[in-house]
């Protein structure tokens, strides 16, 4: 764990230079706007240790899953996120000698992620092997108004010399993935030019064939004057820079202005990018940073009135409840329905950029609380366009009729892992994907979606469930064979609680959206059917027969449900009893030994318990929490979150206190030492959930939102937006009561404390705790 991140309300502040830091500094400063992103490289040249990292949303490419001995039903590939053309070059050259931090003495460096305006600065003074001290000051965001621009203003000062400083701006399309499996280079350069004060690369994917165009056009300013100096064109294979000469003066300024687009041909005719591109750096630079910079301020401040959470009295846990919140509208934008929340966003490349459960189990809640509701449509709109891919996936299993088996890790609908025997067992994601049609519908009333969408991604996991289970003659019931549950400690269990769970929850859900859908849309539940060839009659009676008897493993001396059977064998020693030394298993034991131990990665049967909470008692739920939890080794960022929901439901204030702060500062602190490889993106939903759902109790029942928060001891008070069936509120908890004011003109009714409230259009409640 780490702490050298300065507190701050409102940004996330490094001062000093520690070069041990710097990778993990490049995730956490990381910018982003949906399309976009990047992780927060040097502007100028740096030798030392560091992750090169910009990445264009959907950008992909296969990479030849490796495997030792390859067997039917691989994924032929594992898609991974490129890192692309790199445009955040600007080199310093001090009369013949390279600015680079790595071989300078930096007297002062603080570097600034300002959330609230949304943009990263970063200040230093350094001196180089030859003794010449500058001061910089490299200001830079990707726009969330233009989302294919960005913007650098690096200024840079001599403190004791005058001379010649060389400024080169450049675009580099040579770059590589770090973790591709056969150490390839996923480009091929098309296109590149210099013009006048900047110039452009457009580069290509090898197999999959996305054209990207990155441009740069450049301002140059002495002493605060707008200079024309000469610039010379340097071209090298994929590269293009512009060497400014310019002469200067001992404690004179020099600014450089880059202006930057990244246009891809997901968004723009192939033939067309060129065009576009220089339309783009035209307006932009028309347009001219201080105005683009207000316009961004703007653009986060809109975004902070709907999601912003307020904590009084802890800057700490302030700091980095936004840092989750900022990260998250920094990754998903909800724009456009071909791109989706890889679990490190724009910050890295592990898990390659690609979609996971986490969207549905996690993030839907976030965006469904604090963005428009077609922002969520979007992600299930993703899957939606992606259920014919999903039935292919099923069918190459041996799965018929319309089945569908959604990836575990995809981009374009396509099975993509390369880990089988874990991701590829986890059929688990089906039913998260199934669920969160569930939580949207619920959440918005948007029924339509049902009938339009929905229904037809319901009947083919229904169908997948229906033909994944088998029928146990020794037990007279069904059973799921070969799974592996969110808990990756265990693989290719039996009847793994929570997927069997859920599971039959889907097929009962399905059964019950087809009665709405048949009610409410009769015409178009007619053609679906029709065209999915969809017997209703023979099909759920199988749905009846499989929920009826299906086998759910449970231990009638502990009273709790069983995570898997034969998971009582195993040796049961705590957590708690562990040496400290043996932690992180993942890191410390061999892989054998962990799956044969009783330690739980993540939330399994609880993750099953907080999905269908509703349907549990509180001493069940206790029961359950009580003896998973300390079996539990946390060794997924998603763990804690679920874990402190369930402890607040079970009025354990202190444990969920202490689960939040092992997911809220998760990334600040480098918590799991593995920050450098890019920031648990799918994770910080969960921290928002842990406020939101945990200490303020939120969940929506019958259609109506509803409370039962309290607050944690540290804090003063708490107040969080959402976005609700067209009113906004703000919820605010103090240790005196609860107070929620309605911004908008929609009257609401909420249940706070279990009693209904009426909250008129731009109206305000207050209810005294005792
Ligand atoms: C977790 C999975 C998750 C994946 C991506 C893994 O460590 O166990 O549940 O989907 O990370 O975040």
């Amino acid at each position: 764990m780490k702490n050298y991140i300065k507190p701050s309300e409102w940004s996330i502040i490094e001062e000093g230079f520690d070069p041990h830091y710097h990778q993990i500094s490049e995730s956490i400063f990381s910018l982003g706007n949906g399309r976009m992103g990047q992780r927060a490289n040097f502007e100028e040249t740096y030798s030392g240790q560091s992750l090169l990292g910009n990445y264009v949303a959907g950008v992909y490419y296969p990479d030849k899953t490796r495997v030792g001995w390859w067997k039917n039903g691989y994924p032929e590939y594992f898609a991974k996120v490129l890192n692309a053309a790199n445009w955040t070059i600007i080199d310093i050259n001090l009369d013949g000698e390279q600015l680079d931090l790595a071989k300078c003495e930096v007297s002062s460096f603080r570097r600034e992620l300002n959330m609230k305006d949304g943009f990263l600065k970063r200040n230093f003074r350094a001196k180089t092997a030859g003794g010449k001290e500058v001061e910089v000051e490299a200001i830079r965001f990707c726009s969330m108004v233009d989302d294919e621009a960005a913007a650098i203003k690096y200024t840079i000062s001599p403190i004791n010399f005058s001379g010649t400083i060389t400024i080169t701006p450049a675009i580099d399309g040579d770059v590589m993935n770090k973790d591709s499996n056969y150490d390839e280079k996923f480009w091929d350069e098309i296109g590149k030019a210099n013009q006048p004060n900047g110039g452009y690369v457009v580069m290509r994917t090898k197999k999959t064939g996305f054209e990207v165009a990155t441009g740069m056009q450049f301002s140059v300013l002495q002493n605060g004057q707008v200079v024309q100096p000469q610039a010379e064109a340097i071209i090298k294979e994929k590269y293009v820079g512009s060497k400014i000469t310019l002469q200067a003066q001992q404690g004179q300024s020099i600014s450089i202005i880059k202006y930057v687009t990244n246009l891809s041909s997901q968004n723009h005719q192939p033939e067309k990018l060129v065009d576009h591109l220089n339309n783009t750096l035209n307006r932009i630079s028309t347009k001219g940073f201080d105005t683009m910079l207000a316009e961004q301020a703007a653009a986060w401040a809109k975004k902070w009135e709907h999601n912003d959470i307020i904590i009084e009295g802890d800057v700490s846990a302030q700091q980095a409840i936004r840092f989750n919140i900022f990260q998250l509208n920094q990754t998903y934008t909800g724009e456009d329905d071909r791109l989706n929340i890889g679990p490190k966003g724009f910050t890295g490349e592990k898990y390659g950029g690609s979609t996971y459960w986490d969207t549905e189990a996690y993030c839907v809640p976030f965006y469904l609380a604090t963005a428009d509701q077609k922002v969520t449509r979007n992600l299930l709109l993703y899957r939606y366009k992606q259920l014919g891919k999903a039935i292919e996936n099923a069918a190459l299993l041996g799965f018929k009729d319309g089945a569908a088996l959604y990836p575990m890790v995809t981009m374009d609908g396509t099975e993509s892992h390369n880990e089988w025997e874990i991701t590829f067992e986890e059929i688990h994601r089906n039913g998260a994907i199934a669920y969160a049609i569930f939580n949207y519908v619920r959440y918005t009333g948007d029924e339509t979606y049902l009938a339009d969408y929905g229904l037809e991604v319901l009947i083919a996991i229904a169908r997948f469930w229906s033909q994944r289970v088998s029928w146990s003659q020794d037990k007279e019931q069904y059973v799921m064979l070969g799974v592996t549950g969110p808990n990756e400690y265990e693989n290719n269990v039996n009847n793994n609680w929570y997927t069997s769970t859920l599971a039959t929850w889907c097929m009962d859900y399905a059964m019950r959206v087809i009665e709405k859908v048949k009610a409410s849309a009769p015409e178009k539940y007619t053609a679906l059917a029709a065209r999915i060839k969809f017997d209703e009659a023979a099909e759920t009676s199988r749905y009846k027969h499989i929920i009826e008897k299906m086998y759910y493993g449970y231990d009638e001396k502990l009273q709790v449900f069983l995570q898997q059977d034969g998971y009582l064998d195993k040796e049961q020693i705590l957590v708690k009893d562990l040496p400290a030394t043996d932690r992180p298993l993942n890191q410390k034991w061999s892989w054998d030994r962990i799956l044969r131990s009783c330690y739980i990665k993540q939330a399994d049967v609880l993750q099953g318990i907080y999905f269908f909470e509703d349907q549990y008692d509180i001493d069940t739920i206790r029961r359950n929490f009580d003896f998973y939890e300390p079996r539990t080794v946390h060794e997924s960022s998603l763990s804690p979150c679920v874990h402190a929901i369930l402890a607040a439901k079970l009025g354990d204030e202190a444990r969920a206190y202490e689960f939040y702060l092992r997911t809220a500062r998760l990334d600040l602190d480098d918590y799991n030492n593995d920050t450098e490889d890019g920031c648990h993106i799918t994770s910080m939903a969960g921290t928002w959930m842990s406020v939101v759902e945990g200490f303020g109790g939120m969940r929506v029942r019958d259609g109506k939102l509803s409370f039962q928060p309290f607050i944690p001891e540290k804090w003063s008070s708490f107040s969080f937006h959402i976005g609700f069936r067209g009113a906004l509120l703000n919820v605010k908890v103090s240790k005196d009561g609860v107070n929620i004011k309605n911004a908008s003109a929609t009257q609401v009714t909420v249940v706070v404390f279990g009693k209904e409230q009426v909250v008129e259009g731009n109206g305000e409640v207050q209810i005294k705790t005792n």
